[in-house]
């Protein structure tokens, strides 16, 4: 019962504008806790994209996905400006196809999975309108909301004298439930799901004593608890949202500028490399997502994240699913980097581009069932970073 939660309990309704919080101690226990109530053996989940640990707590619980993205969504260099827009005709077409079967509609904010594409606000309001026609609930996954909100008020017209909190507060009131992970949202530790719905609220409460801790804290600590409710606040300050995404468009367009395959247009949370066109010699059941992260760690320390099929999960067969993109995430977190971090990554990244063809497979050689991205192991599929390394001798010297 510390004061701390109280004045996180605010923040939390002065920034996403709901009442009713239930504290969790990760985004993915909160997708846990949401999956655990309302998804059934057999539901289908659409949404404009998933995000690793959401489908994986729904199929945990039984359900499965759909996706429903326009075709411009897959489309490496564009300029469309909100790539992340939910296929409103698919939508209907999916609820009239299957109904009672769908437990509610998911909406990401900032599509992790697919280069950090926004939607635009008038989308979420069409997505809306569905729901209240088919009487269907409504959940934003608003771990990137802020940069959603920057990016609709660089892009959407409407919004272009508005703040980013005003920009918030009418996204997340399009939505019945909001969940988040505070490590995105707030750079701390911690999430939550939140609503003005009491009975939705209601059906979930007594889960967070289940997994998470007393309705209080819900395994968060106190310090965390206390950063939260800064980070929380700090989101509707411009010039913070605004540095990762201004970084973000200084190394796309660098990159671009280089030959070197990126998303485009320029999202948020990271650059994004395109490793089906720089690895278009290793095929997709050699990870070419996976191989060229490995190639780049190699070459520069810079440690960046594959989103591509070793991201996904085998289906229940136990056959390979292979990503719609494989995509090197080049993660450019809230106030972490200096520019000339980010030209580093340039460098190197444009160095190897140039050296692509010595990149090689990789393989399993442990392979856990669930999130196996996080715990697998792999290896190179020959001694392709052996030769990769000589070249990089070859043309920087021993001493780097
Ligand atoms: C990171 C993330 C999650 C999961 O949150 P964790 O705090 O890592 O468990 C869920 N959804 C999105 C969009 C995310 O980016």
């Amino acid at each position: 019962g510390s004061q701390s939660f109280i004045r996180l309990q605010k923040a939390v309704e002065d920034v996403l504008g709901k009442k009713y919080y239930l504290p969790v101690h990760q985004g993915r226990a909160a997708e846990n806790i949401i999956s655990n109530v309302y998804v059934k053996k057999g539901n289908i989940v659409p949404m404009n994209y998933h995000f690793t640990t959401a489908m994986a707590h729904i199929t945990q619980y039984g359900g499965s996905m759909a996706e429903l993205l326009y075709d411009e969504a897959y489309v490496v260099d564009s300029s469309h400006p909100f790539k992340g827009n939910m296929h409103i005709e698919k939508l209907e077409a999916l609820i009239q196809q299957q109904p009672g079967n769908i437990p509610f509609i998911r909406m990401e904010a900032s599509t992790n999975l697919i280069g950090g594409q926004p939607f635009s606000l008038q989308n979420l309001r069409d997505v809306r309108a569905i729901a209240d026609k088919y009487k269907i609930k409504l959940v934003l996954d608003a771990s990137l909301i802020g940069e959603n909100a920057y990016l609709i008020l660089k892009r959407e017209p409407e919004f272009k004298s508005s703040s980013i909190g005003e920009i918030i507060k009418k996204m997340t009131e399009l939505a019945d439930l909001v969940y988040f992970s505070a490590r995105k949202l707030s750079s701390s530790r911690g999430g939550g799901i939140c609503t003005n719905n009491h009975a939705l609220y209601k059906e979930m409460e007594t889960l967070v004593p289940l997994f998470e801790g007393f309705l209080t804290y819900g395994g968060i600590s106190i310090r965390e608890i206390e950063a939260m409710t800064v980070g929380l606040y700090e989101t509707l300050d411009e010039t913070v949202i605004s540095q990762s995404p201004s970084f973000i468009e200084y190394l796309v367009n660098a990159l671009h500028e280089k030959g070197v395959p990126v998303i485009r247009p320029a999202g948020v949370l990271g650059a994004h490399i395109d490793a089906m066109q720089v690895c278009a010699h290793i095929p997709q059941t050699q990870y070419p997502a996976g191989a060229l992260a490995a190639a780049l760690f190699l070459v520069s320390g810079i440690r960046g994240m594959e989103r591509g099929s070793i991201s996904n999960q085998r289906d229940e067969a136990g056959n390979e699913t292979y990503a719609d993109m494989e995509l090197v995430r080049l993660a450019v977190p809230r106030r972490v980097f200096t520019l000339s971090q980010i030209k580093y990554v340039e460098d190197r990244m444009t160095w190897l581009y140039q050296n692509r063809h010595l990149i090689g497979g990789l393989k399993f050689v442990y392979e856990p069932p669930v999130l196996r991205f996080f715990m697998g192991g792999l290896e190179p599929t020959s001694d392709w970073p052996q030769q990769l390394m000589a070249q990089f001798r070859k043309d920087f010297g021993d001493s780097l």
